[in-house]
């Protein structure tokens, strides 16, 4: 693995903010990771003060739109050392994106380091209220000034950090959204591409324009089957088990996802993941077999839903959501080492030895 230089900024920005009271992405930590790739390798792995970047106007990823992005969580550990919550799901994950969009892999070794790196820097700025973190976001695009239509050849990985409070707990209103579509098989839905959200960004404001807070996307074909919410997967729970779309091409493999259905099995429930039909969650509501109804997300940990509108109707959600409420509390737990992980998803930033 190539080492990584750190270049620090002469002054920090800690102090000036209230980290532990600040809404999300608004305000940035003091250092990115930066990496570049040209003539087929990643070079240049550098910690260096947050700054803008010039940007040629035909870099391709503006009109082409090679750029893909993760988003994953530092939380404060029990001895003080900020720890990650499985960040290996989302190395992988970026270089399947990387593989959909014609885009380099990138060293999944060197994308962990660089964040444990990249953390241990800015560690003043993990935030230490429940619920809070420093988000992280890792991306990729093409900076590649060519002006001809083919897969770039020189492209940035960066990494940037800013700290978020807790998200919004009130319920959610969701738009199942029946004119426009997110993904189709053999699309980009899978991917974490950027573009997957310049597509949705109207069809989410004129849902929010209607008193709703996201779009539940459904299939292609016949908007009948559930997909996925804007930023979250979805979970269910009916007489007492738990379904969730499966991954079948159009769905985003979420790691909050993978972590819930992991957990709901090792509480002794059981999860299936199949079709989900807007039908199926319509019948359910009425004959008063839904017990739970939640989306899943970093960003948002688990969201619970107040009510789906879908052709013309509003489908009332449960109004409590008491396994999935526990759910959302262990993975909290877990990931301010407040319980026992027994799963091995805490990764901590630095060895404690080494302290
Ligand atoms: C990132 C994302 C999710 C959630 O994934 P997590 O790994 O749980 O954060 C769900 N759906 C879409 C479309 C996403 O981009």
């Amino acid at each position: 693995m190539q080492e990584i230089t750190i270049t620090k900024s002469s002054q920090s920005r800690a102090s000036e903010v209230d980290i532990n009271h600040i809404p999300m992405g608004i305000s940035f930590t003091d250092h990115m990771f930066v990496c570049d790739y040209s003539e087929g390798q990643w070079k240049n792995a550098r910690i260096e003060p947050l700054a803008a970047i010039p940007t040629h106007p035909s870099a391709m990823a503006l009109h082409y739109g090679q750029a893909i992005f993760e988003g994953l969580k530092a939380t404060m550990g029990k001895d003080g050392i900020p720890v990650l919550f499985r960040p290996e799901e989302n190395a992988k994950r970026m270089n399947f994106s990387a593989d959909r969009m014609g885009m380099p892999d990138f060293p999944e070794d060197l994308f962990v380091e660089a964040l444990k790196q990249l953390i241990w820097l800015e560690r003043e700025w993990v935030p230490t209220n429940e619920g809070s973190a420093l988000y992280l976001r890792p991306f990729m695009y093409a900076d590649e000034a060519y002006t001809g239509m083919r897969a770039a050849t020189s492209f940035k990985f960066i990494i940037f950090a800013t700290p978020t409070g807790p998200y919004f707990s009130r319920k959610i209103r969701l738009y199942a959204e029946t004119r426009y579509i997110r993904a189709a098989n053999g699309g980009t839905g899978e991917a974490k591409a950027a573009g997957n959200y310049a597509a949705a960004i109207r069809p989410t404001e004129l849902a929010k324009a209607q008193g709703y807070d996201q779009v539940l996307w459904l299939d292609a074909q016949n908007f009948e089957n559930i997909l996925e919410v804007g930023t979250m997967n979805i979970f269910f729970k009916i007489s007492g088990k738990f379904i969730t779309p499966s991954l079948d091409g159009s769905v985003l493999a979420g790691v909050t996802r993978s972590s819930v259905i992991a957990l709901l099995r090792h509480k002794g429930f059981e999860v299936t993941e199949r079709v989900v039909s807007m039908k199926e969650i319509l019948d359910a509501s009425q004959n008063g077999t839904l017990e739970e109804a939640f989306g899943t997300g970093t960003a948002v940990g688990i969201a619970m839903i107040d009510e789906i509108g879908y052709r013309g109707q509003v489908i009332k959600m449960p109004e409590s959501n008491p396994v999935s409420q526990d759910v959302n509390q262990t993975i909290n737990k877990i990931k301010t080492q407040a319980v026992e992980d027994p799963f091995g998803w805490i990764v901590p930033v630095m060895e404690a030895q080494l302290v």
